[in-house]
């Protein structure tokens, strides 16, 4: 029997209000907080009605929950209550493993308890993250894969020992084969053992049930709640045999949600090396070996060679077009640099435009790629039905596909780039070239050219290829907002203007204006001028630091500013800072603990990645000083493409990206401020723009409610 819709609507609440409540009775010290019920029941009416079938439209719930709403339990009771009654089952997708440990250590217990039927759960990690026990036996027979770095150059192969040692801690089961439990030694062998889709037969694999990534798969498929991440989501879209469940059979739940767009773009982003060509080689002689071995009658009719040819005759145009060009700033480089490190430059070819001779040679080089890529294929197909008929034969050919796999992923990627390079679309796909000098020397044979190419925005991305999969989706994250609106995130993520998509903010319970102050700072040095700007801050910070009593936070917005404001400081200072790249970010994060515990001042220093969570509730963080605005980083070859495509239209890039992500950024590095009810931070900008520019004044509107005050040159304060 169907209830009507005013009692189903009513049994819902019911059924929320009772789990609610039995979390808040199972979680010692839990209290109701109006704004994580407000989400509960927002996220329920609006996925209520999901219908979960195909092409049958997705729901979507963006919403903003400011810090302290206690947005995961919220999210996790409405889903699973929604899920159970719809039959599906709930994927919970992060950007970061600190808060999938989060999801799987402490909310999902805490749900578990508080329900008679406890939810069956599974944490699924990308496929790269688990050890393909089949390349572990390669290696172990001494037989490691070549590996390269981003510029081509070679990578030393670890020592034989090594692998073997690992082998031994497999064997006897005392490491499970997942990434994230090895040590920093052992990670260097990972490039050689990480499972991989192109060099995987699956279930004809003899390691097939003791593989680990197959083994999360199968625990994934029972699983009610499957805790996941952006990038294995998207990567799903590109696979046929995902281990995540298809969107109409599930609710999915972005939480970090402001990273989605960017995680799609990397997805459909592509790049070849135009100069190192050790894959073909490789794959040549892993296709021959694998024909021989399976006396399969392969005929590349020199395929190998003829590509190697185009990719030549590539290069070449390349460097008659470009070359001088990049040789130049190559020189300027390498006079520049700093022992050790490679010179590089980047040419990005404006509006997606590549110069006149150059399309006709991608164009040569892409049918010389596709023509090997169908041999391979045809081969590829013959093994799978070999295998089939004959399963004696599965052991040898998950060898020769291991073999095959690697190089094949390249050749899958040259493909993909030349694609990209060659399309004409409305907006143009960024395209540009990285130039590397490997090793130092400028000479011809060290150096590197790397293709790139990406699609210009991920709102057509995720129109195209995500959002008509889904059918119920929650979005969520504590810096959705924009200048204080959703506009930015819905037009970024292909969701504005969409039929089903619902947007709230849920407040954060923080009294923000009696808990913190924002302080803008004048400064006689505009922001624009760089050098003179960052010494003046750097010599005003040596005053205002000092006013720390135990825990702060500076956050530049480049190396450069942080190597300065760091060299202007007084050494007895100093030594109370913890600067980024001084020791790994988990050390600099426990000193800076313990020195607050301990009583004394610690000043963390760093850039954008202390700037989003972090989380330093407390003592830990009373102090949040900003010498500039965090604008995003000018050298990104996509958001340069992107500016430039808007300013053509007669739009302004500055207005439309530069500063609503500013905005989101902005929020991002002011909520390192408040973790809690009981704790209290001030916040200092030294960008006097906030205050002076029509911009400024959007971006401080768009801020939690501090108080604002604005220092003066003299040192007077006034209201904002
Ligand atoms: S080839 Fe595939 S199934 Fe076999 S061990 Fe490696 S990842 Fe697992």
């Amino acid at each position: 029997m169907t209830l009507p819709a005013s009692d189903a609507h009513a049994e819902l609440h019911d059924q929320l209000e009772a789990l609610y409540q039995a979390l808040l009775e199972s979680s010692p010290g839990s209290v109701a907080r109006a704004g994580q019920r407000e989400m509960l029941h927002a996220i329920a009416a609006q996925l209520a009605d999901a219908r979960f079938e195909p092409d049958g439209g997705a729901r979507v719930c963006v919403v903003e929950a400011g810090t302290g709403v206690g947005k995961t339990r919220a999210y996790l009771a409405a889903a699973i209550t929604l899920a159970r009654r719809a039959g599906v089952k709930v994927v919970v997708s992060t950007s970061t493993i600190a808060l999938q440990e989060q999801v799987m250590g402490k909310d999902l217990p805490e749900l578990s308890e508080a329900m008679e039927v406890p939810p069956v759960v599974a944490l699924l990690k990308g496929r790269g993250r688990y050890l393909c026990p089949v390349k572990l036996e390669t290696a172990c027979n001494g037989e490691q894969t070549p590996m390269t770095l981003d510029d081509g150059s070679a990578v030393q192969t670890p020592p034989l020992e090594r692998f073997i040692a690992l082998k031994k801690r497999w064997d006897g089961g005392t490491w499970g084969g997942d990434r994230d439990s090895l040590g920093p030694e052992d990670l260097q062998l990972w490039g050689h053992l990480a499972a991989d889709r192109h060099a995987c037969t699956s279930r004809h694999c003899p390691q097939f049930h003791h593989c680990p990534y197959f083994d999360a798969k199968r625990a994934a498929s029972k699983a009610d709640i499957l805790v996941a991440n952006h990038d294995l989501v998207l990567a799903s879209l590109r696979s046929d045999a995902s281990a995540l469940p298809h969107g109409e059979r599930a609710i999915y739940i972005f939480d970090e949600g402001h990273h989605l767009p960017a995680t799609a773009l990397s997805h459909f982003d592509c790049e070849a090396s135009l100069t190192d060509r050790r894959w073909l080689q490789r794959l040549d002689k892993a296709l021959d070996q694998a024909g021989r071995v399976l006396r399969y009658p392969l005929n590349l009719e020199g395929c190998t060679s003829l590509l190697n040819q185009a990719l030549d005759d590539l290069l070449r145009g390349v460097m008659q077009g470009v070359g001088n060009e990049a040789l130049g700033h190559l020189h300027e480089a390498a006079e520049a640099n700093q022992a050790g490190q490679n010179p590089s430059t980047r040419i990005r070819f404006p509006h997606g435009l590549l110069p006149e001779e150059l399309p006709p040679l991608w164009q040569a080089m892409r049918e010389q790629a596709q023509r090997l890529h169908d041999r391979a294929s045809e081969f590829s197909a013959w093994m799978k039905e070999a295998r089939q008929d004959d399963e004696t034969l599965a052991p040898l050919i998950a060898q020769q596909v291991s073999e095959i796999g690697g190089p094949f992923k390249r050749l899958t990627d040259l493909l993909e780039t030349a694609s990209l390079m060659l399309e004409d679309s409305e907006p143009p796909a960024a395209k540009w070239l990285d130039f590397t000098v490997a090793g130092g020397g400028m000479n011809a044979g060290s150096l590197r050219v790397v293709a790139h190419a990406c699609p210009l925005f991920a709102s057509g991305v995720l129109r195209r290829h995500l959002w008509p999969r889904m059918s119920a989706v929650v979005i969520t994250s504590a810096t959705l907002k924009a200048l204080g609106k959703f506009d930015y995130f819905l037009k970024d993520s292909g969701l504005a203007g969409v039929d089903g998509v619902r947007a709230l903010e849920v407040e954060s319970p923080f009294d923000y204006a009696r808990q913190g102050q924002f302080t803008v700072v004048q400064t006689k040095a505009s922001p624009k001028a760089a050098t003179e700007h960052t010494a003046e801050v750097a010599r005003l910070l040596q005053k205002d630091l000092l006013q720390v009593e135990h825990g702060g936070l500076v956050l530049c917005s480049s190396w450069v500013q942080l190597r300065a404001i760091t060299a202007a400081l007084p050494a007895s200072l100093l030594r109370q800072c913890r600067v980024q790249g001084e020791l790994a970010r988990e050390t600099l994060l426990r000193e800076h603990r313990a020195a607050v515990d301990r009583g004394e001042r610690s000043i963390l220093i760093g850039l954008q990645s202390f700037g989003e969570g972090l989380d330093l509730p407390g003592r830990q963080c009373e102090w949040v000083f900003m010498p500039k605005l965090p604008f995003m980083t000018p050298d990104d070859p996509v958001q340069e493409a992107r500016a430039e495509w808007l300013d053509g239209k007669g739009r302004s890039s500055f207005t439309e990206l530069v500063v609503p992500a500013t905005g989101v950024r902005l929020n991002q590095w002011t909520g390192r401020g408040i973790r809690s009810e009981t704790d209290h931070a001030h916040i200092v900008c030294y960008d006097p723009r906030l205050a002076m520019t029509p911009f400024g004044k959007q971006l401080l509107a768009g801020l939690p409610g501090f108080a604002k005050r604005l220092r003066r040159l003299d040192g007077s304060e006034a209201n904002l």
